[in-house]
């Protein structure tokens, strides 16, 4: 299976030939149909955050279940899936008290445990429950939300972060109340879901302060690359980076492209 994979801070991405593991007990394999390209990942690829390497990158996708663990109950293969980066326990204090985005026991792998991916031979760990730039993902159970399947999968993927980013910074951070006036600087994927989230609250007049993404500027140029997300073409069998392509052809499945509200 391909995956793109995350070398260090300001490296390219490369896109090699990678070994999943198979699902444990409680784990889902899901076929990755749809990733966003999540601006927190380029804090990663720019090194503004730590993360070890070599690792998958990606934490914004929809997919199709293809196997379960011996005790999943949840989903089956052949589920339309959202994958969720806030996995939980179901039974830790936070997780019973309605707060499983807090949960205090998370389940999953961890860095020392058996890894997800290899690449020859050699552990990638898995980024943030969800590693979502690779053609599977392996997550634990409770890291995915099953969806209606006539849902585009472009769409769904866009719910695993940047919707419920925008849209929960509006009812549950700001507790925007019915009638209110809402600014909203900026209007990316999170901004776009910051407004639509201001219109469930009931806001009035829900605005953004930024141009409209038809009208944004082009993307990052060379000289400005923090802002770009480089894939190189594959190493094998060396893992030396290769040539960079265009961030247009890195990003051709990023899901950003979502046109503004009709209320905005
Ligand atoms: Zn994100
Ligand atoms: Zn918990």
């Amino acid at each position: 299976m391909k995956a793109a994979i995350f070398h260090g801070p300001n490296q390219p991405l490369t896109i090699e030939q990678v070994e999943i593991d198979s699902p444990a007990a409680h784990e889902v394999k899901i076929r990755t149909m749809a990733s966003g390209v999540c601006h927190s990942d380029l804090h990663f690829v720019d090194g503004l955050y730590p993360y070890p390497a070599p690792a998958i990158l990606g934490h914004e996708a929809a997919g199709i279940v293809e196997e379960v663990g011996d005790q999943v109950e949840y989903v089956k293969p052949g589920d339309h899936v959202i994958a969720c980066l806030s996995v939980f326990c179901g039974h830790c204090d936070n997780c019973l008290s309605g707060k499983p985005n807090l949960c205090q026991s998370k389940p999953g792998r961890g860095f020392a445990g058996k890894p997800y991916f290899t690449w020859n031979g050699s552990p990638v760990f898995q980024f943030l429950n969800v590693s979502s730039y690779a053609e599977p993902m392996l997550h634990h159970e409770n890291a995915v939300v099953k969806i209606r399947e006539d849902i585009p999968f472009e769409q769904a993927a866009l719910i695993g972060c940047g919707v419920t980013t925008g849209v929960g910074a509006a009812l549950n951070t700001a507790q925007v109340e019915p009638g209110s006036t809402v600014a909203v600087w900026g209007a990316g994927g999170v901004g776009l879901a910051a407004i639509q989230g201001a219109r469930i609250a009931g806001a009035r007049r829900p605005r953004s302060l930024a141009p409209r993404m038809s009208s944004m500027p082009p993307p990052a140029t060379p000289s400005s690359p923090s802002r770009t997300l480089r894939v190189a073409e594959p190493t094998t069998p060396s893992k030396q980076s290769g040539t960079s392509v265009p961030p247009s052809s890195a990003s051709k499945r990023s899901t950003r492209a979502v046109p503004p509200p009709s209320s905005a």
